[in-house]
């Protein structure tokens, strides 16, 4: 028996909490709801979630702190959720981690399709981790534990990725020295044509850029490749 999937919905607007868990406990999801984030900081606590829905304007505090506190935490995926029009705001989210981001009003097929592929990339992701050969990756100067998503350099530096970023340097990794466009990067989001979509995998790209390239203005191992995608450039030894 396949366990159900648990989420937790932090959105101060009661209607909202109503939509939301009655659409999705319909799709087989255990929807857990809150009205501001001190209470689901301490329900997360108690029982950790697969995924959060965060409301970026709660009364009690900033949801972009909460994302920046969750997203520390790999073991669920985040999905924003603004009324707000501003670009800005759903790209610090990405940038922070989150795995995706909503925008008010949605249509309800979308909201849907976006949970569903955020637990459908996790899931691929624990697989991808359960079915590697062994938990490492190396390539340049570093060394990728798939356990835990943490880069080691030669010199000891440390970076941690999120579950997102992890999923994306490991699709890159499966296939070094061959252009992947941001479809392929993407699994099989094919429900996702916007260039909003495109435009978070390019967001994760420049934060895992940010991590492991010497010079990120001018990066050496994660190429773009103008109007095709993205090329890993190195060698990668699993083992
Ligand atoms: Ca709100």
């Amino acid at each position: 028996m396949v366990s159900k999937k648990r989420l937790y919905l932090i959105e101060d607007d009661p209607d909202i909490r109503k939509l939301v868990r009655s659409l999705l406990e319909g799709y087989g999801y255990d929807v857990q709801t809150f009205a501001n984030g001190g209470a689901a900081r301490q329900a997360i606590r108690r029982e950790v979630p697969d995924l959060c829905i965060v409301d970026l304007g709660l009364p009690d505090m900033d949801g972009l702190t909460l994302v920046r506190e969750l997203w520390e935490d790999v073991r669920f995926g985040v999905i924003i959720l603004t009324g707000r029009g501003d670009v800005s705001d759903r790209v610090l989210g990405l940038e922070l981690g989150a795995d995706d981001y909503i925008v008010k009003p949605f249509e309800p097929r979308e909201l849907v399709a976006r949970v569903n592929s955020v637990i459908r990339r996790r899931d691929q992701l624990a697989e991808a981790r359960g079915t590697a050969q062994s938990g490492q990756a190396r390539f340049g100067d570093w060394v990728f534990d798939l356990g835990n998503l943490i880069l080691t350099a030669t010199d000891g530096r440390q970076e941690s990725l999120t579950a997102a970023e992890a999923g994306l340097l490991i699709a890159l990794l499966k296939a070094p020295k061959r252009v992947l466009s941001r479809e392929q990067l993407q699994g099989d989001d094919q429900d996702r044509d916007d260039f909003a979509f495109d435009r978070s995998i390019d967001v994760r790209i420049s934060r895992i850029r940010k991590k492991i390239e010497p010079d990120p203005k001018s990066p050496r191992l994660i190429k773009t490749v103008y109007g095709a995608g993205y090329l890993f450039t190195a060698e990668v030894g699993w083992g």
